[in-house]
């Protein structure tokens, strides 16, 4: 036998699960500002949740419009914000759209259906709602993950929500095979424990996930400017040489890689006339122009200066020519605009192949660096191998 305690107990472990919670995400929010858009919506869905079943749990003790009709319309908000969060851990403005529709038709239901007849219909809404929002949110959730990180944020940490999803459902469905019940929580059914556990466990599983992932994405963004060059974004020296490092590991198991040498011609000269910002714009510029021309694999970095590399893997001396010779025809054809006035920019490329002789990756890169100079002494604003 089921008896009425044991549901109330999970129902008031799911509420207290809810409101520390919500704490937790506002004060990760405010005090330790990760992602505070994200937590925020966080904090708002365990804290809608929270009331929604306090509510529910509070039926013949408070009126009936707070705990039937507004706990309800919390549930949907709850549920609206949980699958909007997700999304916003990995983007800074969630497709919010499709949700709030769904919300407001399930909302706008829920005001005009009457709460005095056949209870089912209200919770046919609340149910098949939730369950859409948090199934159109995992699968977004899925996706974006997809997309990232597969090692260390790997898709399957999309399930929570799918299960929330698939549990909304089944408590939709179960108002279709257990006619003449009342969906009422608190009611001592094994449907209602069975559901109220896979709940407790459930929102104890979806936030531990979210707060993982908040956590991935911190480290990400501290990895990005442990390894970024603050002005042009390229990688920075330390970075640089880690990626010639690994191609040159590679160098031994057969994987070639190619070097690009890139030093920008009398920059003293553009600093000296138009001032260090002019400068700094004509590197900006330089390197957005330069990105379109590499590929995914290969590595653009700044070594100091107006000095730059590019590593280019699985490439032999022809390829890396003709990468160098378009990048120069660029920043030849595009002077920099300052102050209303163009100023011409070019720069001296030079070009190596690694060699299996070559002892490490410095070897290749002082030999790209000579290639380099010499032209310079050809006049600079060309190639040279
Ligand atoms: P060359 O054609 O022989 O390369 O002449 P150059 O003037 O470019 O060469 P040099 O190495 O003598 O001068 C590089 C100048 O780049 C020195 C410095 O004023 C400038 N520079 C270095 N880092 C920065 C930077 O971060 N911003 C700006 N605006 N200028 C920089
Ligand atoms: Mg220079
Ligand atoms: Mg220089």
């Amino acid at each position: 036998m089921i008896s009425p305690a044991q549901t109330l107990t999970l129902l008031a472990a799911i509420i207290m699960v809810g409101a520390i919670a919500s704490l937790v995400w506002v004060s990760l929010a405010w005090a330790a500002r990760v992602t505070p858009r994200a937590s925020l919506l966080m904090a708002g869905a365990n804290l809608a949740s929270a009331a929604s079943l306090a509510l529910h749990a509070l039926r013949g003790k408070l009126p009936d419009l707070l705990t039937y009709r507004l706990s309800d319309l919390l549930a949907v908000l709850s549920f609206a914000l949980l699958g909007t969060a997700a999304q916003a851990v990995y983007n800074r403005h969630p497709p919010w759209r499709a949700t709030a529709i769904t919300a407001a038709a399930a909302g706008a239901l829920l005001t005009l259906l009457p709460y005095d007849g056949d209870l089912r219909w209200p919770a046919r809404v609340v149910n098949a709602s939730c369950a859409l929002l948090t199934l159109a949110a995992g699968t977004a959730v899925w996706r974006q993950l997809r997309a990232i990180d597969v090692r260390r944020t790997p898709a399957r940490l999309a399930l929570p929500l799918l299960l929330i999803g698939a549990l909304m459902a089944a408590r939709g469905l179960e108002t279709f095979v257990n006619p003449g019940r009342t969906p009422d929580m608190r009611l001592p059914t094994p449907f209602n424990l069975a559901f109220l556990w896979a709940a407790l466990v459930l929102t104890l599983v979806q936030n531990s996930t979210l707060a993982f992932l908040v956590l991935m994405r911190l480290i990400q963004r501290i990895e990005r400017l442990l390894e970024r060059d603050a002005l042009t974004d390229t990688l920075n020296r330390r970075a640089f040489d880690c990626a010639l490092a690994d191609a040159h590991a590679w160098l031994k198991r057969g994987r070639g890689y190619a070097l690009v040498m890139i030093d920008m011609d009398r920059f003293k000269q553009l600093n000296d006339t138009l001032g260090h910002a002019a400068g700094d714009a004509a590197l900006r510029q330089m390197v957005r122009e330069l990105q379109p021309c590499l590929r995914e694999v290969d590595r653009f970095g700044r070594l100091g200066g107006e000095e730059f590399c590019v590593l280019l893997p699985d490439t032999d001396i022809a390829g890396a020519a003709l990468v160098a010779e378009r990048m120069r025809a660029l920043v030849e054809a595009a002077p920099l605009r300052w102050l209303e006035q163009d100023w011409p920019l070019s720069a001296s490329f030079g070009i190596t192949e690694a060699e299996r002789g070559d002892a490490d990756g410095g070897t290749v890169m002082a030999r790209a660096d000579a290639a380099m100079y010499r032209a310079k002494g050809q006049g600079r604003n060309v190639v040279q191998p």
